[in-house]
């Protein structure tokens, strides 16, 4: 629940300040990875390496997670579906939402923290390029 609600405050901020989507991610027992496509203008301008200081601020100002139910339609209308929505399958008439106030807001059918202050301490282990406008970012819980 910490690691994905954290992918959640990561993706978040990178979108609000990069307009960088996810394209995957993965939770393993004791690290988790992301992906994320940059535009190739952006991409030069990020100071990564600042990254993990920055992200490292906002998690202890509490903001609430909070989770709904909302048609699909009502959800593709509030086009801040990031993510997955385009992947729902067609029959599928109702998606479960999450915001997490101020700071992100997509269809995820993931379990999360209360808080974001639940999350914690994390260290960006490592951020690979995956070609001209991909990053992946290695990510661990202290
Ligand atoms: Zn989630």
């Amino acid at each position: 629940m910490r690691y994905h609600t954290l992918l959640h405050v990561i993706s978040g901020y990178l979108f609000q300040h990069y307009g960088s989507l996810a394209t995957s991610s993965q939770i393993e027992k004791d690290y988790a990875r992301l992906e994320l496509a940059f535009s190739p203008e952006v991409i030069e301008e990020i100071q990564f390496e600042q990254l993990e200081q920055s992200i490292s601020k906002v998690i202890p100002q509490p903001r609430d997670v909070h989770t709904k139910t909302i048609s699909r339609r009502e959800a593709e209308q509030k086009g801040s579906i990031k993510t997955i929505i385009n992947l729902l399958p067609a029959s599928l008439n109702e998606v479960r939402f999450v915001q997490i106030d101020d700071i992100d807001e997509q269809a995820c059918g993931g379990i999360h923290v209360n808080k974001t202050t639940e999350i914690g301490d994390f260290s960006i282990l490592k951020i690979q390029n995956k070609g001209a406008t991909k990053k992946r970012l290695k990510i661990q819980l202290n």
